[in-house]
């Protein structure tokens, strides 16, 4: 078991938040700051899938929002750019 695992069992056997050390709130693994934390996280993830699939049905590069070209773009998923960089954001 690593250590960030053995942390975690820790402060869930002592009730408290799993990311700090404060207490938990009952019945949930996080404080109540971490908890909104968590959350903004998962909307903000949200928000960004929503957004790709937005520029997926506009015709735009899903990663940059820029327009792909019908020619040099046609059949890929993301821009010229992009995949020029795809190493390195990869
Ligand atoms: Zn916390
Ligand atoms: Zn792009």
């Amino acid at each position: 078991m690593d250590r960030r695992k053995k942390y975690r069992e820790l402060h869930k056997k002592l009730g408290l938040c799993i990311d700090c050390s404060n207490p938990a709130r009952p019945g949930v693994l996080r404080c109540r700051k971490c908890s909104i934390k968590m959350h903004e996280y998962d909307i903000k993830k949200r928000d960004r899938k929503a957004q790709r699939e937005r520029y997926k049905k506009m015709g735009k590069c899903p990663r940059c929002g820029k327009p792909l070209d019908r020619d040099a773009d046609n059949g890929f998923f993301y821009c010229v750019n992009c995949r020029e960089h795809s190493y390195e954001i990869n």
